[in-house]
């Protein structure tokens, strides 16, 4: 086409593109210029979490394909679209669904098998010998049904998960409708997947090529136990297959007096030192507990971008001690909070978790003004997301975001009156306040009820299991 020729023929284009343009936008003009989509979720308050913790009275969130279109005012957000399905929000907040930085989903089926022991007596006489025994690819799978069952009915939504038989971690996500960051744990020693550390990481790099970009909701990388659990060796050859495959690694750091005791005999330096010095954090790491960092430690996790989880429930009735969240946070780490395993906690219940880990930095400070509840929710959502690699796609009620998002009912007497939204639920609201959750855009519990796990059956098969578990060990401890 020559310059002239151009000319003459844009005005024509122009005719026709204006022409389709009226096409195009008769229906939506027929429809009250409304879009149509799947989903609108409504509430008395929408909390988005975003870095202003922005709060709408009367508001709403559109929600289409599992991501969030438009969040807004009711008015506004039912003026522009026409939702398959409207959720009703009277007496409710809306909020991003937690998100659970550091568990071990099947161990619900160990919940309350051994309390009230030393951390080492706990870990080495009860949990590994008991999971050595026991734990198989059928108790995993239901172990993590279990756990979604628990978590989905209360408002979590997205969990990081150190377990083995990572495949049956990941058919039980696929099936329950959840998010997680599933993580095979790799351990020097006999363990129920894997004869040893070579085998362990064999397959944990198996599972993550089998799983990678499979399903958006199941995120797979590697893990590996501790720098108590794994040598030297094995924690480079770890973050070697983890660069490789381009996935971040989740490991239990600087948890317990004698994990630091045992890292400095050996080898004359803090845990984290340690790992620095192995350039174990040359790629993203998921650091769970991080309860005795130096402050030569924090300093490293702020420069090396450290994923911290903190664990309150946990910490306390292990009696690790109390973590510098607060030092940690105002360093610029980023701190997120996790339930750790049932067998440690006992349950998974990240009300709880929030309403200890402010408690926890305010009596150990003695500064009622540390971790206040804004804190203290933004490490639930937006300030876990970060830490555990998803900042860009989930945490916060932001359009473009991942649909998952929460309705907490404020009806229960114990909301009565409400001042403060964001007060009430950390020091507050409870599991059985949660009445919809919404993964991906997926209704999965509604009226408190979860719709994706088979609750019966799972209630049944876990007790069966807990019964042949309790029979053998009285015949065989
Ligand atoms: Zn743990």
């Amino acid at each position: 086409m020559t310059r002239n020729d151009q000319a003459i023929a844009k005005p024509a284009v122009s005719a026709i593109f204006l022409f389709l343009l009226a096409v195009l936008a008769l229906p939506a003009a027929c429809a009250g210029d409304t879009k149509t989509i799947d989903l609108i979720i409504r509430g008395d308050h929408v909390l988005t979490m975003d870095p202003d913790q922005t709060l709408i009275t009367d508001g709403a969130v559109a929600v289409n394909d599992g991501i969030i279109v438009a969040i807004g005012p009711a008015a506004e957000i039912t003026a522009s679209y026409q939702a398959v399905k409207v959720l009703d929000g009277t007496g409710k907040v809306v909020m991003p669904g937690l998100i659970n930085g550091h568990s071990h989903g099947a161990m619900t089926l160990l919940r309350g098998i051994a309390d009230d022991l030393s951390v080492m007596e706990w870990l080495t006489k009860y949990v590994f010998a008991t999971e050595v025994r026991f734990v198989d690819e059928e108790f995993v799978r239901l172990g993590t049904e279990l756990a979604c069952w628990e978590m989905l009915r209360g408002g979590t939504t997205t969990f990081v998960d150190m377990y083995y038989f990572p495949d049956s971690v990941a058919e039980a996500v696929e099936s329950c409708g959840m998010r997680a960051v599933i993580v095979p744990s790799t351990i020097d020693q006999k363990s129920p997947d894997a004869e040893d550390g070579e085998q362990s990481l064999r397959q944990a790099i198996d599972f993550v090529e089998r799983w990678r970009g499979k399903n958006n909701r199941i995120i797979p990388i590697i893990g590996t136990h501790s720098v108590y659990t794994v040598s030297p060796e094995n924690l480079q050859r770890v973050r070697a297959a983890a660069l490789e495959l381009g996935v971040p690694v989740g490991i239990h750091l600087a948890e317990h007096p004698f994990e630091i005791e045992i890292t400095r005999e050996k080898y004359d330096m803090t845990p984290v030192e340690l790992l620095d010095s192995l350039g174990f954090f040359e790629g993203p790491t998921i650091g769970a507990h991080v309860v005795w960092p130096s402050e030569t430690d924090i300093e490293v996790l702020v420069q090396k971008n450290i994923g911290v989880i903190h664990n309150p429930n946990s910490n306390m009735k292990m009696a690790a001690g109390v973590s510098p969240v607060v030092e940690m946070l105002a360093a610029g780490v980023k701190v997120g909070l996790g339930t750790d395993g049932a067998a440690s906690n006992n349950d998974l219940d990240m009300w709880e978790e929030m309403r200890l880990a402010a408690f926890l930095q305010k009596v150990s400070t003695m500064d009622p003004e540390a971790l206040p509840a804004s804190a203290v929710l933004k490490m639930a959502t937006s300030g876990g997301a970060q830490a555990i690699g998803l900042g860009a796609e989930i945490g916060s009620l932001t359009v473009g975001r991942r649909a998952d998002l929460i309705q907490v009912g404020f009806s229960d007497v114990h909301f009565v009156p409400t001042y403060d939204v964001v007060s009430h639920l950390v020091y507050v609201a409870d599991e059985q306040d949660v009445e919809t959750v919404i993964v991906d855009g997926k209704i999965v519990v509604k009226d408190k009820q979860v719709l994706t796990v088979d609750t019966q059956r799972v209630r049944a098969e876990a007790n069966a299991l807990a019964a042949r578990i309790q029979a053998a060990l009285a015949a065989n401890p």
